[in-house]
Formats: C-alpha cells, sequence, structure tokens
C-alpha cells in the first residue's frame, strides 16, 4: 500500500488545481528557523508531523508558531517525538488560516459496493469513524461517468454549503475525481476541508495509491524507504517478507494459512513479529533464500507451517535443510515445523534426516513454537 505522506498528497492536490494553504518541508530547526525569518513560510504557522498515522491534531503533532524562534522550538519538539511508534523526519510547515468550519470529503473504493463512493460530512476535522453514521453522505460513483454535476450538488448540501462555497466545492470535487482516477488511487480524502472566508482550502491531505498500479507510477519508488533493510532485500528477491516487533518468525504458505498462523501463535501466548509467506513456489532454492533471510531477522524460534499443494513439502524440506547449514552457528534457531498436504511423507523425512521433527497438530505445534522463543530469551 503506497500511503503518501500529507505534503506528498497536497502537491498532487496543487496539481488538480484544489486550493491548499502554501508550505514547505523542513528536516531540522535551523531549517525551519531560517525558512519563516526569510519568508519562505508566512507567519503565523502551523507545524505539522509527516507522519502516516492520523490524529496528529490531538497527538500534539500539529503546532502553531508566530515568530522564527517558535517554529524552530515547534519543528524541534515535533521531531523529537515518535508518533504511534513513527519516527519523524519530516516537518510540514504551512500558512496558518483562520478556520470557520470543518468538513469532510473523501473519495474511497467501496470493496463490497465494487464501486467509488463520494463521502461527504459536515463534521470533518475529527476522525470519521467516531462521527454518527446518519451524518455521513454517501454517493456510489459510476466508474466510467464520472462524478456527475447533481451527485457534487448533492455533496454541496450535505455538507451545508450554498452559494459561493457551494461553488467552490463543485470543481475541488471534480478535481477530487480525477486525481482518484488519474493517479489510481484506492484512498482520497480531505479531513478537513476548511471553511476560510468563503472559500474552501484543503488543510490535510490523505491519499492512497493502489498497490496494483504501483508499476505505473515509478515516481513513489523512493517512498517505498519505509521497509526495513530485510524487507527491503524480500522485495527485489520477491519473497513476501514483513518485520513486526514480536520475537517468533512464521513461515507459511498462502495469506490465509499466514494470517490463521500469526492468530494461533498469539492465541497461546507468542509474539509472532517476523512473517514469510512461501506463495506457490516448487523451487527449493526460493525456499533457502527465504529462509537464509529470515534467519538474519534474528527470530528467537521460527515456526514452520506448511500447507503442500503446488507448493510441495518435499521442496519446502529440501530447501530448508539445504539454508540451516549455511546460518552461522551464532544466529541458529528452534525450529518447529508442521508440514501437511502434497508431498508430505517425504517432506517430513527429509526434515527427520536433519534433525527436525514436524509435529502433525496444530495446536501442539503452535505451542512448542511460544515456548521455544520463550526459552530462547
Ligand atoms: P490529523 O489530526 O492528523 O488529521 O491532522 P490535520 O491536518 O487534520 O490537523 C488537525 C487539526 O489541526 C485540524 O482539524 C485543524 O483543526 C487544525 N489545523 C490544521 N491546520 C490549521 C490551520 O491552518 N489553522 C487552524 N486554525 N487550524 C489548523
Ligand atoms: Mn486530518
Amino acid at each position: 500500500m503506497v500511503k503518501l505522506a500529507e505534503w506528498r498528497g497536497k502537491r498532487l492536490f496543487r496539481k488538480y488545481a484544489i486550493p491548499v494553504p502554501s508550505g514547505i518541508v523542513v528536516r531540522s530547526p535551523g531549517d525551519a528557523f531560517s525558512a519563516a525569518r526569510d519568508g519562505a513560510v508566512p507567519l503565523p504557522c502551523v507545524a505539522k508531523a509527516q507522519v502516516l498515522a492520523g490524529g496528529r491534531g490531538t497527538g500534539g503533532a500539529v503546532r502553531f508558531a508566530s515568530t522564527p524562534e517558535e517554529v524552530r522550538d515547534a519543528v524541534a519538539a515535533i521531531l523529537g517525538m515518535e508518533f504511534k511508534d513513527e519516527k519523524v523526519r519530516e516537518v510540514l510547515l504551512e500558512q496558518k488560516v483562520a478556520i470557520g468550519r470543518e468538513l469532510y470529503v473523501a473519495i474511497a473504493l467501496d470493496r463490497s459496493l465494487r464501486l467509488p463512493i463520494l463521502i461527504a460530512s459536515s463534521s470533518g476535522g475529527v476522525e470519521i469513524e467516531s462521527v454518527a453514521d446518519g451524518s455521513i453522505d454517501r454517493q456510489p460513483i459510476h466508474p466510467f461517468a464520472g462524478l456527475a454535476a447533481y451527485e457534487r450538488r448533492r455533496a454541496a448540501r450535505a455538507l451545508g454549503l450554498s452559494g459561493p462555497l457551494a461553488a467552490s466545492l463543485d470543481p475541488i470535487l471534480s478535481a477530487l475525481w480525477s486525481l482518484f482516477v488519474r493517479e489510481d488511487a484506492e484512498l482520497v480524502e480531505i479531513n478537513p476541508l476548511a471553511v476560510v472566508g468563503d472559500r474552501l482550502v484543503a488543510l490535510d491531505a490523505k491519499v492512497i495509491i493502489e498497490d496494483d498500479a504501483g508499476f505505473r507510477h515509478p515516481e513513489y519508488a523512493e517512498i517505498l524507504d519505509d521497509r526495513t533493510p530485510l524487507e527491503e532485500l524480500a522485495r527485489e528477491k520477491e519473497i513476501a517478507f514483513v518485520q513486526l516487533d514480536g520475537n517468533i518468525g512464521v513461515i507459511a504458505n498462502g495469506a490465509g494459512l499466514t494470517m490463521a498462523t500469526l492468530d494461533v501463535l498469539q492465541e497461546f501466548g507468542g509474539r509472532p513479529g517476523i512473517f514469510l509467506d512461501l506463495g506457490g513456489t516448487d523451487d527449493p532454492k526460493k525456499v533457502s533464500e527465504a529462509f537464509l533471510l529470515m534467519a538474519r531477522a534474528k527470530p528467537a524460534a521460527v515456526f514452520l507451517n506448511i500447507f503442500g499443494g503446488v507448493t510441495r513439502c518435499d521442496t519446502v524440506a529440501r530447501g530448508l535443510v539445504a539454508a540451516m547449514h549455511e546460518v552461522p552457528a551464532a544466529d541458529r534457531f528452534p525450529l518447529i515445523a508442521r508440514i501437511r498436504g502434497n508431498n508430505e511423507t517425504e517432506g517430513v523425512e527429509i526434515l527427520r534426516a536433519a534433525g527436525v521433527s514436524s509435529v502433525p497438530d496444530l495446536k501442539s505445534s503452535a505451542q512448542a513454537a511460544v515456548a521455544a522463543a520463550a526459552g530462547a530469551r
């Protein structure tokens, strides 16, 4: 999922002529100070942490400043934050505007309708999840016909806008639709869309680009750097590998089984944290590579949960055993295996010969993995 930082979203807004305050991105308090002193950012201004999580407004990650000194201090404070586990590296400095009302508009993909929908609410500025459902207007959009004039008018009414404000909403909604389609977005959200005098200004931008369209957008390659170095390596090798903060490594095949395995480990008090989905492969070399990658993530224990189909049990076992010998002694970890399905007998035998026993029962094998990880700590 390519979730864009606010400033990148606003850069897209500018491209589609959606009004946003003027602003710049800084990465140090010193740069912030000079930008404010030299007039590169109008004062008073707003300093906003460029993190992907929401709720910055209430979490101290949005601050106001009126002098270059205040700007410097606000930026220093924000850069020192870890906001919802995300380190703040960039701060957006923007002209502060006098807000009349805060509105919410978004175009999202509604997967159950299988259509884009236009969402409008006059209660903007707060998390939309906490807004009473009755006060949110939702309109499905015909994907080929696009956003019609009557639909834009209905949204204006839902937002309680009339006269010049309704008139200024209209091109914003059309632009939002163009952006959604042309930029391959799955979500474009403006919250708040602020009433500033008789104009509307997008004070925040949340844009998510559809993952499957990534190949059409080389411009976003650089922002995928929130991957860990190992995740980056995995991507190059086309291995589905995700690191979170648990200590149990999970190697499974297929997203469904991988997820279920995480749940089961969690259920027995384990902390699964390194996920590797072998998917469908019939190449032991690929399995070896994946296993070595897992080893480099230094798991306390690894739970191998394979259901053999296209990916045969013996292929996995062969790849695994070949890789086990390459892991340096200091990096070895307990391996708990459960392999079932296609060519199970051969696979189990290959593992056994290498000193790894496969426990067919899911509950017992998961519990063994949790115990092994606890023992390793
Ligand atoms: P979020 O909480 O992470 O969604 O961050 P937002 O960008 O939505 O900002 C949070 C809140 O800060 C907004 O709802 C506004 O109330 C306030 N805010 C942001 N920019 C301005 C501004 O230019 N002027 C004023 N007065 N308030 C602002
Ligand atoms: Mn917001």
